[in-house]
């Protein structure tokens, strides 16, 4: 049976946050504090999670964090995670994807290809190597995300996309460079408006370069054609005139999408939320260490899937900030 919500939403996507270190501490993200406040698992333990999800419907995964590279052993958990196939007939492998800051990507980028990674997207808030610094708070790092991107691409793992999140009076004067880059790079560059996700609660409404803002000053560069999107897809994508170069733009702030979302999350501790801004999580893992089967497993999220929120309620007066914060979630 379909994984589906109360809202009539099928539930295919899913994200495993697989810790909740990093070795970047962003400025919109972290409070510049060191460590994981809720640690992580063992890679068998988020294989039975995916297992059994997996076995419910879900088709693509993504692994993110924290920082996910900064696990040993992340090419053996993706090398695992490409055997999973859906009792009822999916012939499709899996679709695996990775969310990274791109620090230590150049070497792993074909390991994770040979065990089975589909694609890769690499985080980057500017093209400016004194500003990138600037932003993560770790010197010298801009050269191995660069390295990292030129490696995925080597390497295969594709469509390769680059996020930056845009935050006013940090970077929203990268938006023309970026459109450079993704033009000089063949990668596709997406821009993410800036949630309340942060552990300095340094959002407000002003903070964020919304998606009409960032068309208007790519428009000064060069005109851009919208691309037709499946409903599903979290970006509106855009390509320009002459056909070099593609970029997208995630609006979740401005033009927020919840009514096709098809995602839930496991947090790096074993819990499921079913929004990023949900109050509270469910505990998975709790299940798998009180001895749940798997059926008793599929029963229990089952459930929790049908509380998914409706919608984020971001920018209302009723708007509650989230249980945890975007790098103690996964992104
Ligand atoms: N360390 C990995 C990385 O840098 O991609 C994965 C985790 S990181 C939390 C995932 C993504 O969330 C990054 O692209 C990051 O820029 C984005 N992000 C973090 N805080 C955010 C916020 N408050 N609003 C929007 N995006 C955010």
């Amino acid at each position: 049976m379909r994984l589906t919500d109360k809202f009539g939403r099928a539930i295919t996507d899913l994200r495993i946050s697989i810790t909740d270190r990093c070795n970047y501490k962003c400025i919109y993200c972290r409070t510049g504090n060191e460590g994981a406040l809720y640690g992580d698992l063992p890679f068998e333990d988020y294989l039975r999670m995916a297992r059994v999800l997996v076995s419910m419907g879900i088709t693509k995964i993504r692994l993110t964090g924290g920082e996910p590279l900064l696990r040993k052993s992340v090419v053996d958990f993706v090398r695992e995670l490409a055997q999973l196939r859906s009792p009822n007939g999916h012939r499709e492998p899996l679709d695996i994807a990775l969310t990274t800051n791109g620090h230590l990507l150049a070497d792993l980028a074909q390991p994770l290809k040979t065990a089975g990674l589909s694609r890769v997207t690499v985080s980057m808030d500017a093209v400016d190597p004194d500003r990138f610094t600037r932003i993560t708070r770790v010197p010298g790092g801009y050269d191995h995300v660069l390295a990292g991107i030129r490696s995925a691409r080597r390497a295969g793992l594709w469509p390769l996309k680059v996020n930056c999140v845009l935050m006013r009076g940090f970077n929203e004067d990268q938006i023309i460079p970026f459109g450079m880059f993704a033009r000089e790079e063949g990668v596709t560059v997406r821009f993410i408006e800036f949630m309340p996700l942060e552990e300095g609660r340094t959002w407000s409404p002003d903070t964020v370069v919304t998606l009409d803002e960032i068309l208007a000053r790519m428009a000064e560069y060069r005109p851009l054609i919208e691309i037709p999107h499946a409903r599903s897809e979290t970006a509106r994508r855009y390509r320009f005139d002459d056909g070099i170069g593609e970029i997208g733009i995630i609006a979740p702030v401005s033009h927020p999408f919840c009514g096709h979302c098809s995602r839930i999350r496991i947090t790096s501790d074993g819990k499921i939320r079913t929004c990023l801004f949900s109050v509270w999580d469910h505990d998975l893992h709790a299940q798998m260490q009180r001895g749940a089967s798997d059926e008793e497993l599929a029963e229990f999220i089952r459930g929790v899937v049908q509380k998914k929120e409706e919608r984020h309620h971001i920018g209302e007066p009723d708007f509650v900030p989230a249980s945890r914060t975007m790098v103690h979630i996964g992104g």
